[in-house]
């Protein structure tokens, strides 16, 4: 069925123009068709009429980078041990719990951060997934989990040589097969955790498939530590020699402890990067700082949440002082990952993905300030109605693609069952 968002105010992400506007959307349909606003009431066939009267409706949101696997872990007691570093919390936290996930909480942390996406305005999630004891056939489950909410997305499993050789494998062929029929990257964890022969590896499924590496840089200086002491060079030094560098399609993820010539690098190659700053604060790994980066530059939740408006505020507050960040330049890297999509010909993020808002703002909102009002007033409580596609998934602030209500209640089951079999409670 198509859609009429009737008496909209409709701003253009790009250019952020406003017009009045009725929009009609059509599944499947890339573009949207603007009419004016005065039609004299034409009934258009076989389309739902939502009233857009006093909304701003504009193109819905996607996450940069996102780790749907780690969402159960919301609420989780602390680890026996406490980690006094980065290579520590990664030890006692996450490598605990991806080791434990079987293809049921695959499944349920898929549909719970699908959900939360909806509610939040994404409607594409580009992901990057670890269950060493469960690789095979995993992202098949999340594509479907994310389909069946009704969310578009970019997949991978991040492949790494922390468990045995044979995982290592499991990941490359889980990756292969992927590939072979969805357009998706091939994941590595981060330089520390990828042998030169699991690298080369995976450097050869990229261009088999003509895709792209994504993978974490410089999180923390260990990884550099690391690649110094085992590789005699510095991370992106390592990452660029194997040909990462050179494809559009890859994603450094993090990119803090780098020095000019990495920088210099990254700017002068096609590759992207992707900040996320609250997960920085929040492992006290250091702060993001764009200056030499470059342009490609898009932001990403790290797993941490799937608000991309709470992603874009962080990195604006946080930026300060530690980056190079202004208004425009905030509002380009929560949108430039619209442009890392359309860029590589990534199907599912056309202009048939729209949130709408219902922003009763008490001061005027227009071209000139709408970035602002982003910054200090929009929020994901103002979505009122999302739509993935050219088709509704979130109407009147309700899902309706699947019964969220059933999904939470049996989530909860989910991580307590988690939450006792690594003794975190
Ligand atoms: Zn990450």
């Amino acid at each position: 069925m198509n859609l009429l968002l009737r008496n909209a105010t409709y701003i253009d992400w790009k250019t952020l123009d406003f017009s009045k506007k009725n929009i009609l959307v059509r599944p499947d349909d890339d573009n949207i068709q603007l009419l004016p606003r005065d039609d004299d009431g034409i009934v258009y066939p076989d389309t739902e009429v939502i009233d857009c009267n006093g909304r701003l409706v504009t193109k819905s949101f996607a996450v940069g980078h996102h780790h749907a696997y780690s969402a159960l872990a919301r609420g989780m007691g602390s680890p026996k041990k406490t980690p006094r570093n980065f290579h520590e919390i990664l030890q006692y936290v996450w490598w605990t719990l991806d080791k434990k996930l079987d293809p049921e909480l695959i499944e349920m942390s898929a549909l719970v951060t699908a959900m939360e996406c909806a509610r939040n305005g994404s409607t594409f999630v580009i992901d990057h997934h670890a269950s060493p004891f469960a690789v095979k056939g995993s992202l098949e489950i999340i594509a479907r989990a994310f389909e069946k909410v009704g969310l578009s997305h970019l997949l991978c499993y991040e492949t790494s040589d922390r468990d045995e050789k044979v995982i290592a494998g499991e990941g490359l062929e889980e990756t292969e097969t992927w590939l072979q029929n969805h357009q998706g990257l091939v994941g590595l964890h981060a330089s520390f955790t990828v042998s030169d022969d699991t690298l080369g590896r995976a450097v050869a499924l990229m261009h088999k498939f003509n895709s792209g590496i994504h993978i974490h840089v410089a999180e923390d200086k260990y990884d550099q530590e690391q690649c110094m002491s085992g590789h005699g060079r510095r991370v992106v030094e390592r990452l660029s020699e194997a040909g990462i560098l050179g494809s559009a399609k890859s994603i450094l993820v993090h990119c803090l402890h780098l020095d000019e010539r990495e920088r210099e690098l990254i700017r002068n190659s096609p590759a992207w990067v992707a900040e996320n700053c609250e997960s920085n604060l929040n492992n006290q790994v250091g702060n993001f700082n764009g200056a030499g980066l470059g342009e490609n530059i898009m932001l990403g939740t790290d797993g941490m949440h799937s608000d991309m408006l709470q992603s874009l505020k962080a990195a604006f507050f946080a930026g300060q002082g530690h980056d190079t960040i202004s208004y425009d330049s905030a509002y380009r890297r929560f949108r430039n990952v619209h442009r890392y999509l359309d860029e590589n010909g990534f199907k599912g993020d056309g202009d048939n993905n729209l949130v709408v808002l219902s922003y009763n703002s008490p001061t005027p909102v227009t071209k000139e300030n709408f970035i602002a009002h982003l910054l200090f007033g929009i929020s994901s409580r103002h979505i009122t109605d999302v739509i993935s596609g050219g088709r509704l998934i979130l109407r009147k602030r309700k899902i309706i693609t699947v019964d969220e209500r059933e999904i939470l209640k049996e989530s909860r089951k989910q991580a307590e069952r988690l939450w006792h079999m690594i003794n975190h409670l």
